[in-house]
């Protein structure tokens, strides 16, 4: 034990460029002083210097409190912080091979780093000893919450084990490492070394010429030349379905997709399924926890598997009636069309966007020409900002960004007062990875007097040098989505980083810039913005209806099978250790699933699972992953289509509707229970109906009362 006067382990000092915050406004981050050399080496040390912190805080003769070791720890690791903020900002949106060898070398040295922290037992006995006299402390509501997580995370890492239990805890950990890896591999061969063959080119009728190309490669690739080979995509339909005119073709890709992995090939990922779902039951159950599913949720909104479940179960009776009468239009077209078969699985698309053409055929290009970029930004999104919240917006370009095509906002608030730094990184480019996304280069908090700065990436095609840029109708939805994930980090008024903003459960964090997707096609947000690039003339509200309508075409399918694969994740993950250890054969794998889908109530034979289990990525290729949170893509979807009800309900874009949002979700980060937070919000629970009824699959559109009803669906369906 360390003397008070002669601390064993003083904190090193770093060097270099991430040794000290900037120096810059709201602390923006200094690209022209950043060179790729500086990374390794701030991150070894930031390390060091977090590990020194660490010790410090065991060292401490000073009895535990919460100043001198939990807002201690929380303090502790800033140069570590600031590199990994702008080093994985930058490997997302503007990597080179250097950032890449990086990121895999330094990745596994953070996981080990951070592990070492929160299974730290001389750390965990001082945090336990903060936790358990919580009831005698006076403290703010922030400073309790700060304290529970602090403590249930080192919980859940395995703070509370004997050594016998962590250790296997940790053998555990090594073993679904590996198998979660073989699954991903296995599965991934099952779609690059089983592509679908053809012997003749009129099985493929109605692809196109660059398809039936690809197809006669890939066939002399995987050596059989003559012939056509078409490679499975991810998910259980296969894009290339609805063109293809052949039905015993079209049945014949879809089955190979069905049943990959499941035993009818050579490669089969069922045992590792089995393994999978043992290991984690059996952790959990180290953990005292009935079953993976129960361990996994302790952070979330939704706070157990039977509540994800009633959840989805909510929307079994409509869905499954929409996914009936979604077949029977499908079968009136396949016999308009001269067909005497009834729809499955391999023609449902095909009949599908034929009618959705003739219903609701929208011209993408025409769209586009109401949609100029810097407009959907300025005119709409800050726009929608100032209405609600009464934000200002100010362009900068006096502040170093990492890539030209990058624009700069100080943001203001209704007072005049700066809120903090926008950075907005529209174009899509070969350094970007895919997809459109949100983070902070500094979080907002009082603790370090800190205001947020807050970027948000998307992948839109960058126009021609001299033509307009014109944006898609999904990638204008996609702008106000990230925005909303921004006001959530603007608006943060939290003391620690660690609650601060965005900083929420994986259940919660996309409800708040889903809701704010709704004024995209708001008329009074749309009219400012929504001018055609040449004629000045607003978008016509016909063709914004015809979209609308659009969106809620064939989603008994679309919808209903991401819910099946939701419910079947949560099937995977509810089974008790005795259970799970049950199922250890391929074959009691497969009946698992076909007793598990066969118990949802829907129409799983015409609209299977998005993924079925043999290639369930998402939940069985990492170790933890999503399993058990699939469901969350729905779960805030639900929040989102309660939430715009909500607005709608109370007069829309008005200020005052905006600052009650603000006051009672985008302003609380992660400082409160999610479920009170809503109540504070909406005066009640969210309920499952506008969703339902958003999704078309359940009438009752405009509906206006907002009385909360059990939540129960009502039977009938539109149309
Ligand atoms: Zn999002």
């Amino acid at each position: 034990m360390a003397e008070a006067s002669t601390p064993a382990s003083p904190i090193p000092e770093g060097t270099g460029y991430f040794a000290s915050d900037s120096t810059l406004p709201f602390h923006a981050p200094d690209f022209t002083k950043i060179s790729e050399d500086d990374y390794v080496p701030a991150f070894e040390q930031g390390m060091n210097i977090q590990r020194a912190e660490v010790q410090a805080i065991i060292d401490n003769p000073a009895a535990p409190t919460l100043e001198n070791t939990i807002v201690a720890l929380e303090k502790s690791g800033q140069m570590l912080g600031r590199v990994a903020t702008v080093f994985f900002a930058l490997t997302g949106s503007n990597t080179t091979d250097r950032l890449d060898d990086i990121n895999t070398e330094i990745s596994p040295k953070l996981t080990a780093h951070g592990d070492a922290i929160s299974l730290n037992p001389e750390l965990f006995a001082r945090v336990k000893a903060v936790y358990d006299k919580r009831a005698t402390m006076r403290m703010t509501a922030e400073d309790a919450k700060l304290l529970d997580e602090t403590y249930e995370g080192m919980v859940h890492a395995g703070a509370l084990l004997n050594d016998a239990q962590r250790e296997r805890v940790k053998a555990i950990n090594t073993e679904l490492s590996s198998v979660t890896t073989e699954f991903g591999q296995r599965a991934r061969n099952a779609m690059a070394e089983q592509p679908v063959f053809f012997d003749n080119r009129a099985e493929l009728a109605g692809l196109s010429e660059a398809d039936i190309k690809a197809a006669a490669d890939l066939a002399t690739e995987k050596g059989q030349p003559g012939k056509f080979a078409i490679a499975l995509q991810n998910t259980t339909q296969q894009p290339l379905l609805p063109a293809m005119e052949n039905r015993a073709a079209r049945e014949k890709l879809f089955k190979a997709s069905y049943h990959r992995a499941d035993g009818t090939t050579a490669i089969d990922t069922r045992d590792l399924v089995a393994k999978i779902a043992t290991l984690r039951a059996e952790k959990a159950a180290l953990f005292g926890e009935p079953d993976w599913a129960s361990y996994t949720m302790y952070d979330r909104m939704v706070e157990s598997p039977q509540a994800a479940l009633d959840f989805m179960g909510q929307m079994v009776p409509a869905l499954a009636a929409t996914q009936q009468r979604e077949a029977g239009v499908l079968n009136e077209k396949i016999r308009a069309e001269g067909g005497n078969f009834d729809v499955q699985p391999w023609d449902w698309y095909r009949f599908a966007n034929m009618v959705k053409a003739e219903r609701y055929e929208v011209d993408d290009d025409e769209v586009m020409q109401y949609f100029q970029l810097d407009k959907v930004l300025e005119d709409g999104v800050f726009f929608m900002a100032n209405k609600l919240y009464g934000l200002s917006f100010e362009r900068r370009t006096d502040l170093p960004v990492y890539h030209p095509d990058v624009w700069v906002y100080t943001v203001r608030d209704a007072d005049g007062s700066d809120l903090g730094i926008f950075y907005f990184d529209p174009f899509q480019r070969p350094s970007k990875r895919g997809g459109a996304w949100m983070s902070n280069f500094v979080d907002q908090s009082y603790l370090w007097d800190k205001k947020p700065a807050i970027y948000n990436v998307l992948n839109i095609p960058k126009a021609p040098a001299g033509e307009p840029q014109l944006v898609s109708f999904d990638w204008v939805n996609t702008t106000f989505h990230e925005f909303g994930h921004a006001l959530h980090g603007f608006f943060a008024d939290q003391k620690y980083p660690s609650l601060s903003g965005t900083a929420t459960a994986r259940d919660f964090v996309e409800y708040p810039s889903q809701v704010h997707e709704m004024w995209m096609t708001y008329p009074e947000v749309l009219q400012n913005y929504a001018k055609h690039y040449r004629t000045g003339e607003t978008i016509p509200a016909e063709l914004v209806e015809k979209i609308e309508a659009a969106s809620k075409f064939n989603q008994g399918y679309d919808f209903g099978e991401v819910v099946e694969a939701a419910l079947l994740d949560m099937k995977w993950h509810a089974l008790s250790a005795e259970q799970a250890a049950a199922i250890d054969t391929p074959q009691e794998v497969s009946d698992y699933q076909a007793r598990a889908l066969s118990d949802l109530g829907l129409e799983v034979a015409l609209v299977p699972p998005r993924y079925r289990t043999s290639y369930f990525n998402h939940i069985f290729s990492s170790p933890s992953g999503y399993s058990a949170g699939y469901y969350s893509y729905l779960w805030t979807q639900m929040l989102d289509h309660d939430s715009r009800n909500w607005f709608r309900q109370n007069g829309g874009l008005t200020r005052a509707n905006g600052d009650h949002y603000r006051k009672t979700v985008l302003s609380r980060g992660g400082t409160m229970d999610y479920g009170e937070m809503y109540r504070n919000f909406a005066g009640r629970d969210p309920n499952v109906r506008y969703m339902l009824e958003a999704l078309g699959l359940v009438a009752g559109e405009g509906a206006a009362d907002g009385e909360a009803s059990d939540g129960a669906v009502p039977a009938q369906t539109a149309e």
